[in-house]
């Protein structure tokens, strides 16, 4: 890799792959290349790309690592067929090939995903289009290790996919994509910048300016420090344009909001998912994962408020009809385990949601503190080529990244796809063992009946950096169908936070670490965040009655 050039206080990148949450004490005064600005997938990205660099990079989280839409998609790594009808081929072409990447350089974090589109006499769109469609859609992808479309007959639709409404059912296609958990992806790719030598701090917010100074407020030190840097990158997704401000930037707004939301019901023993286009022309998408279904989306214009997004009463009706149209039996709301709903950051514009490029803009402005780098909008799955494209643009250079080729942490080594170890950490799984070997009490499971060890819970801490119980219990312990909420797991993790947590921290405070992570959760399910987040309720008992997914 040909050297960064000289921007920052000299000590380029250090290997910091220990610990990923760095030590916002140490950081006053210091000057930087880069201070990137939100912990979400593109953040983490260009973290990690400006690392590779040899780039000096602190980002600064203001909630957790991947708390924001990260955590709140529908969790596909595809091209996107609905795109091809906006005529969207570039995004396509990028986000096939960036999907065939992660297949490889992440196999344990990103697997091949088998997906039916049915075709209904009442549908919502043309059996033929949507052929033409996915005969296009397997051309961009190009030479795919995933296996080409296939069309089938009702009674075979109905094997795939059992429970799929047989009245009306013409036939399908069955297609391959791929299917991610957000959460640890991001996650995944924010350990490749601390492993690369980014300083990556959550639960640290980015409040202002100083002159030419930074200015961070760090919520679990309780301190305030100010830092130099020759570039800052805005990656605050829905919150890019408050950021904007705090930098002192007074342009016109760049993004608008388009809240999107997902229920989650059981979960089934088949892997294959539903693609399915309804009467409105929207697209359904019934995805199994381990622990349950996932059911999404809406589209909605919504301006962001503080706090986190919630699944409104509407979509949730919606939702449940759309599913009603395309399954039987119909599920019911008592069905629904989780929901969850996100804000997509559209570049601002008119017209209908459906239509906004999901493309990505790097918009560059100057700030009173240095040049912003903002960036509007995206996808999960092409988060690597736009922070590659990002960071390019600011150096000035073309030469291809070494994140084309370089496996993300866990990625490398054998594949053991039968073990829940490596499918959650992949080759680290020996790290998470190595714990538990040095620590026998470590092996138990957290409580009986929940599919995480100890050693994993422990593992987040000292090395994924949770820092609160939220952390812990929803994003690092993560589940499809919520996290457990029962006395006996909380007080067991909670036991395991405190002990593994970096020493002089002051003492944790149970019951509002467990408030909060009840309150959290209610908000994210909505109409259903009572019946789950309260205490005593079975909804959010230990046992996750989790499918076993095949190998
Ligand atoms: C409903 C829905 C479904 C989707 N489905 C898919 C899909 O299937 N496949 C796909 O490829 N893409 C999908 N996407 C898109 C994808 O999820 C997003 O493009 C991506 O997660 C955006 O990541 P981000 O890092 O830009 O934003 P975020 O993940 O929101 O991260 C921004 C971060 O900035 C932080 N922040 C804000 N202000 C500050 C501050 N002052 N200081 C410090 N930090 C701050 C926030 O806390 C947040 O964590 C979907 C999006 C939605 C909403």
């Amino acid at each position: 890799v040909a050297a960064f050039p000289f921007l920052g206080d000299g000590s380029g990148a250090v290997p910091n792959n220990q610990r990923v949450r760095a030590d916002p004490r140490e950081l006053d005064g210091r000057r930087f290349d880069a201070v990137v600005v939100g912990g979400g997938i593109h953040g983490a990205a260009l973290a990690r790309e400006i690392a590779l660099r040899r780039g000096n990079v602190l980002l600064v989280e203001r909630d957790d690592f991947g708390s924001g839409t990260s955590m709140r998609s529908s969790r596909l790594v595809h091209g996107g067929i609905r795109y091809l009808e906006q005529g969207r081929l570039g995004l396509v072409y990028e986000a096939l090939h960036e999907r065939e990447r992660l297949l490889r350089l992440a196999p344990h974090l990103v697997r091949p995903l088998p997906m039916l589109m049915p075709f209904f006499r009442d549908g919502g769109k043309s059996p033929f289009l949507l052929r033409v469609g996915l005969r296009v859609y397997t051309l961009l992808a190009g030479r795919s290790r995933l296996p080409r479309p296939s069309f089938h007959g009702p009674a075979d639709c109905a094997r795939l996919f059992p429970g799929l409404r047989a009245a009306g059912l013409t036939g399908g296609a069955l297609f391959f994509d791929a299917a991610t958990v957000d959460l640890r992806l991001c996650l995944a790719v924010m350990r490749a910048a601390a492993g690369a030598g980014a300083l990556l701090c959550n639960h640290a917010e980015l409040i202002g300016i100083d002159g030419d100074r930074v200015r961070i407020r760090d919520r679990v030190w309780d301190v305030e420090v100010a830092v130099r840097a020759a570039a800052v990158f805005n990656a605050a997704g829905p919150h890019l344009d408050e950021v904007r401000r705090r930098l002192g930037i007074e342009g016109a707004p760049l993004v608008r909001w388009s809240r999107g939301s997902h229920l989650v019901l059981p979960p089934v023993e088949h892997e294959t998912a539903l693609g399915a286009f309804l009467p409105d022309g929207r697209i359904q998408f019934v995805i199994p994962h381990e622990g349950g279904v996932l059911c999404g989306t809406t589209e909605r214009d919504e301006a962001v408020g503080d706090g986190a997004p919630t699944v409104p009463e509407e979509d949730a009706e919606y939702l449940l009809s759309s599913l009603s149209w395309l399954l039987a039996p119909a599920p019911e709301r008592g069905d629904v385990r989780f929901a969850y709903a996100g804000w997509r950051a559209l570049p601002v514009g008119s017209g209908p949601l459906g239509k906004v490029s999901r493309e990505a803009m790097v918009v560059v402005e100057r700030g009173p503190a240095g040049p912003v780098h903002t960036i509007v909008g995206g996808k999960l799955t092409t988060h690597r080529a736009l922070a590659e494209r990002a960071v390019n643009r600011w150096l000035r250079r073309r030469d291809p990244s070494p994140s084309r080729t370089e496996a993300l942490p866990g990625g490398a080594g054998p594949q053991e796809p039968a073990d829940p170890l490596w499918r959650r950490h992949g080759s680290l799984a020996a790290e998470v063992r190595a714990l538990a070997a040095a620590d026998p009490e470590l092996i138990e499971p957290v409580s009986p009946g929940y599919g995480f060890l100890a050693a994993e819970a422990a593992y987040a801490v000292a090395r994924e950096g949770a820092v609160t119980l939220t952390d812990l219990a929803l994003r690092r312990l993560h589940r499809t169908c919520g996290p457990a909420l029962d006395e006996a797991t909380l007080a067991r993790l909670l036991e395991l936070l405190g002990r593994h947590r970096p020493p002089g921290l002051p003492p944790l405070d149970a019951a509002a670490e467990v408030a909060q992570l009840r309150e959290e959760v209610r908000r994210m399910a909505g109409p259903f965040g009572d019946a789950i987040a309260s205490p005593g309720s079975a909804r959010g008992a230990a046992a996750p009655g989790e499918s076993r997914r095949r190998a």
